[in-house]
């Protein structure tokens, strides 16, 4: 079984494992449908808003009667707290954060970055949760489409009294195809106006290291790149005065052209880098724009 509440990483949880096996899918997404293309068997649609809860509560009654190999969890804040709830519920044990897996001797053989992505492990366990990793797979569609039925959950204990959606700021970086991103480099708040007809001209969506998010607070937490952050796999990743300390690389390592400017040559972002500059990105920022305004 399959449970994301985020559909794109349903979506890619369910293509990485087609052809392995077959799966259910349990969603609190805004669209099981599209979900559908991409699972071939049962699709249940968690009706109205969902707590962590009220989600464990119902992917364990549907584990008792159709007892699953394995419970496959999106790891978002929600999927990680049902698998915890899950894990507790079931007795099973939890493989967290995974990004690969194999079946060997009745055991599951699980892969995840370790030293804040430096490194990839390799553990045997017996277990039978699995939070997945976003972006471990392109969406690959079904063959045949799968059958949505909506169900209800059991009554929560939680009583929702009143939600406020973001809309600030509110981005998708992980469906970005350009991403530019600033580091601590870029000194002050009011630079990033200097940085943002760069954005403009390559099309692009900002982010940012943790010390411009988190720290600073000078672009919103949803635009934060990293092992605590956002991974995103853009087409192009355009990284100013950014150090590309291992934490950072981890949330960006997925890009598949790199492009850095920093004035420290010894920077490990050039480490990363396809393209690198070694220059003040104030200086070089304005001349990329030119040169990509007059299509050189
Ligand atoms: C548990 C944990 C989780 C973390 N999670 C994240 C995470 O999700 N994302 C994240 O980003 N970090 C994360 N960090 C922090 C991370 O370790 C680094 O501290 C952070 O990435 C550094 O951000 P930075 O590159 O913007 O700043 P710095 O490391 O200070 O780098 C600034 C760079 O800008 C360059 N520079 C300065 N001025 C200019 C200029 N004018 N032109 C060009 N270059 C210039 C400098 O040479 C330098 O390389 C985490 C740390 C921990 C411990």
């Amino acid at each position: 079984m399959v449970f994301s509440d985020v559909d794109d990483l349903g979506i890619q949880i369910n293509s990485f494992l087609s052809g392995t096996m077959e799966t259910d899918s349990v969603t609190s997404g805004k669209d099981p449908y599209r979900v559908a293309k991409y699972c071939a068997g049962n699709i249940y649609a968690l009706k109205g808003r969902q707590f962590p809860e009220s989600i464990a509560a119902s992917i364990l009654e549907l584990q008792k009667k159709n007892d699953y190999d394995y419970i496959f969890i999106g790891s978002t804040a929600i999927g990680r707290d049902v698998a915890a709830l899950l894990s507790e519920d079931l007795g099973f044990e939890v493989a967290s954060e995974i990004t690969g897996f194999r079946t060997e001797g009745g055991r599951i053989i699980t892969r995840r970055f370790f030293y804040g992505g430096k490194t990839v492990l390799e553990e045997s366990s017996t277990a039978k949760i699995l939070t997945v990793m976003p972006g471990i797979s392109e969406p690959k569609s079904s063959a045949k489409e799968g059958t949505v039925t909506e169900i209800e959950s059991p009554a929560s204990r939680i009583t929702l009294i009143g939600a406020e959606d973001k809309t600030s700021g509110a981005v998708d970086l992980e469906k970005a195809g350009i991403i530019v991103s600033i580091g601590r480099g870029i000194g002050k708040q009011e630079n990033i106006e200097k940085v943002n007809p760069l954005v403009e001209a390559v099309r692009g969506e900002l982010a940012g290291s943790r010390p411009i998010c988190l720290d600073y607070h000078w672009l919103s937490e949803d635009r934060q790149v990293g092992l605590s952050g956002k991974k995103v796999r853009p087409r192009v990743y355009i990284a100013l005065g950014i150090s590309g300390q291992i934490q950072h690389i981890a949330g960006m390592r997925g890009s598949k052209t790199v492009v850095a400017i920093n004035k420290d040559k010894a920077a490990p972002i050039f480490e990363e880098a396809d393209y690198g500059i070694v220059g003040d990105l104030f200086q070089i920022v304005p001349k990329l724009v030119e040169a990509i305004k007059s299509g050189q």
